[in-house]
């Protein structure tokens, strides 16, 4: 018998580069021509219409049934004008991936005859049978009723022969079971906080909107070697495998040319991602062979995560055309890097200022430094809720392995910055007289920023005008952090602004109000500065000895979020009850639960079924030629090295069997367990250890079996072959 791996090696190392079409030559062209957009909008509706979705975009304003209706008749020509003929509303449930249900326009009038109908109230909400999305024990299964419900400030796309509607998705009872629905509140919320402190500064500023650029890394694989490996096919990473000689060492694929096979798929979905009106702008390989990154333009920072979760989506459709299959995992392969969301964030005003970007005048200054030390503040006031934010079963096999940010938080600002912080703080330490090289921000004309101060290895780095977020992993619903940093920040706002009134009204200036609280804050958040190389063992120390958190378990970061402090500043501000947020935390535990306990089902079966029958067979023919030497009369040392063999798999054999066996044991025991946190705990600390140990072993047998007995493609092949 053939070896699958072999069938699959022929058919990748055959494929030509499939021909992608193009709309046309200029992007702006087709660029957003699946979007009910502005044109769109202008095209199928009213001046009335237009203007109630813009009013519900811009403030939130309420649309009524009627002009529901109004609209949802112009969508619906819209959409069939692109060839749809249902519709769904589009959500993003706590699982990670995007759910949709379709429905028909189309409605039967009598035998023979139908006509495309949808009405407003079809718009605006829809009950999905949502019974089977998780809801953390919220909706009992009798009552198995959740609703979605139109989401304006997101456009309605056409995708295949389907109207997609942006949707939130909360239970019959009215909990959010879903990223949207708080996100939204989060981005309200940062919205009111940061005006009312801009309005300190500049009073036509009345509002202020968050921005998020997503950069995503992904890794491809041929699609015929991807299912010649069952732990690749079901939990998206590589249960065994035994590193390629050559990997990253060379770091000669970073930016190097991307292969014609690649690069045709890369402008395929591209071209999808610009027709649904996706800002794609930038490609490029990555370090790692066979990785690869894209980003868009930025945006505000809802729509920025309705498009990165369309555009995984799209990305792993166009993938078949191309018969590749696109790794979304934050660790695919062991020993090489992971793949990261890096999540670049920054809070502009109406009036366009960036609230983030250092300004040229000094009034401008002491408005970026209260936004950029109110930043810093909140992260090191809420860095366990960030660390949670970002939890998850597959991130964890990245944080803090081959060039990932640690499970430590800290922010790293550059080395200018941090002068003018410790120079700034320097006078509050010394009174306000002066002070060699102190710095009194009203006086500063211009803070010059260099743009090459740049470091990799800080999970949460300033970069000249945003914050990037860079432990976000790689195939996470963005949504998760920026609820967390948009409510911790404004949450921070909303005290900096109460201290300032508090200061004025007992007859301090505005600028010295404003100075001595930012003072205050520089120095009780400087431990969260770190400009040195995250990567490193000192760091650890380092950061232990600071007192910052170095969380590596999914079910103790996930705790952050049911501490009395993590609950209240969500809570307090009306982001999630405490309801929501138990729900939530059951069901990020229950997530880890079965994603830990299916890679360790699939760890078992391929080691019975695929790695140690391999390892026997070549056992076999080892021994068979053992037995012929001997029979030759041939002195032992000349099948010595055959026997030596024998024995070597032999041990690997069995610790492999050993150990799958007592994996197996310590799962039945969890799965006893009734609490999640328990269940999550004995999975994360027991049942995961197994992990490793028939890893090892596997991999050990990797090296020494006969390469045609081998039945997995091997790292080479997976990262090389293309
Ligand atoms: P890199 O980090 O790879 O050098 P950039 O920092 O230039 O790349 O951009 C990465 C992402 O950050 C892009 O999506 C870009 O649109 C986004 N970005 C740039 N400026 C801002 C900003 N002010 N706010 C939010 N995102 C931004
Ligand atoms: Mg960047």
């Amino acid at each position: 018998m053939t070896l699958m791996r072999f069938k699959a090696l022929e058919i990748a190392q055959n494929r030509q580069p499939v021909k992608v079409e193009f709309p046309s030559n200029k992007i702006s062209d087709y660029y957003g021509a699946n979007v009910f957009g502005e044109n769109a909008m202008r095209q199928y509706l009213g001046k009335e219409a237009i203007t109630a979705i813009n009013d519900a975009r811009t403030d939130g304003t309420k649309i009524d049934r009627k002009m529901a209706d109004i609209i949802a008749a112009g969508m619906k020509q819209w959409a069939m004008s692109k060839g749809a003929s249902h519709y769904s509303h589009w959500f993003q449930p706590l699982t990670g991936a995007t759910a949709e249900k379709h429905d028909a326009f189309f409605e039967p009038v009598d035998a023979t005859s139908a006509i495309e109908r949808f009405q407003g109230n079809a718009l605006v909400q829809q009950e999905p049978d949502a019974s089977s999305f998780p809801s953390g024990g919220i909706r009992n299964t009798f009552e198995a009723r959740g609703y979605t419900a139109w989401d304006p400030s997101s456009p309605a796309f056409v995708i295949g022969r389907t109207l997609c509607i942006p949707t939130i998705f909360v239970s019959y009872t009215g909990e959010a079971l879903d990223y949207k629905a708080p996100l939204l509140k989060s981005l309200h919320f940062l919205d009111t906080a940061a005006t009312a402190v801009c309005q300190l500064f500049d009073t036509n500023v009345n509002k202020v909107t968050a921005s998020l650029g997503i950069e995503q890394e992904y890794f491809l694989v041929d699609e015929a070697l991807y299912f010649a490996r069952p732990d690749l096919m079901l939990t998206g990473r590589t249960l065994v495998g035994y590193s390629s000689a050559k990997g990253q060492q060379l770091e000669d694929h970073y930016f190097g040319s991307i292969p014609d096979r690649v690069m045709a798929y890369m402008m395929d979905f591209e071209t999808e991602a610009h027709k649904h009106g996706i800002p794609l702008k930038t490609r490029h390989n990555e370090v790692a062979p066979g990785q690869f990154e894209c980003a868009p333009q930025f945006e505000e920072v809802n729509l920025a995560v309705d498009h990165n979760q369309l555009l995984m989506d799209l990305m792993d459709k166009v993938a078949k055309r191309h018969h590749f299959k696109v790794l979304l995992h934050e660790k695919p392969f062991d020993g090489i890097n992971g793949s990261g969301k890096h999540n670049n964030w920054s809070i502009i005003t109406n009036t366009g200022v960036n609230l983030l970007s250092p300004g040229n005048t000094p009034l401008n200054n002491q408005l970026f430094l209260t936004f950029f030390i109110n930043v810093i503040k909140a992260v090191d006031e809420h860095a366990d809720l960030l660390r949670a934010s970002i939890a998850s079963a597959s991130n964890e096999y990245r944080l803090g392995a081959n060039e990932a940010p640690p499970s430590i938080i800290s922010i790293f600002i550059g080395s200018q910055l941090t002068k003018v912080l410790d120079s700034f703080e320097k006078k509050n330490q010394d009174g306000a007289n002066d002070t060699a090289g102190a710095i009194d921000v009203n006086k500063i004309p211009e803070i010059l920023l260099d743009n090459t101060d740049r470091n990799r290895t800080s999970p949460f780095a300033f970069t000249g005008n945003k914050f990037e977020f860079r432990a976000v992993g790689s195939q996470a619903n963005s949504a998760s952090p920026m609820i967390v940093l948009n409510t911790i920040m404004a949450d921070r706002l909303v005290q900096f602004k109460a201290e300032v009134d508090g200061l004025m009204a007992k007859g301090t200036s505005k600028e010295d109000a404003i100075n001595e609280v930012l003072r205050r804050y520089v120095s009780e958040s400087k431990k969260i500065l770190f400009e040195g190389n995250g990567y490193s063992d000192e760091w650890v120390v380092e950061a232990e000895k600071r007192g910052l958190s170095n969380i590596k378990q999914v079910p103790n970061a996930l705790a952050a979020y049911t501490t009395p402090k993590g609950m209240e500043v969500f809570t307090k501000n009306n982001i999630l009850n405490e309801r929501e947020i138990h729900a939530r935390y059951e069901i990020l535990l229950e997530n880890f639960i079965k994603k830990v306990q299916i890679e360790s089902r699939v760890l078992g079966d391929i080691a019975n079924t695929n790695i140690i029958p391999a390892a026997i067979g070549f056992q076999h023919k080892l021994s068979q030629s053992a037995a012929a030497m001997k029979e030759l009369g041939l002195p032992a040392e000349s099948y010595k090295v055959a026997i030596d063999a024998i024995t070597e798999a032999a041990g690997y054999i069995n610790t492999i069997k050993t150990s799958v066996y007592k994996m197996v044991e310590e799962r039945k025991v969890a799965n006893k367990m009734e609490n999640h946190k328990d269940k999550a705990n004995a999975y994360s600390d027991k049942v995961k250890d197994y992990f490793d140990i028939i890893r090892e072993a596997s991999d050990k047998l990797e090296r020494i079996v006969e390469d045609s007995y081998w039945p997995l493609p091997k790292y080479r092949e997976l990262l090389f072959v293309k």
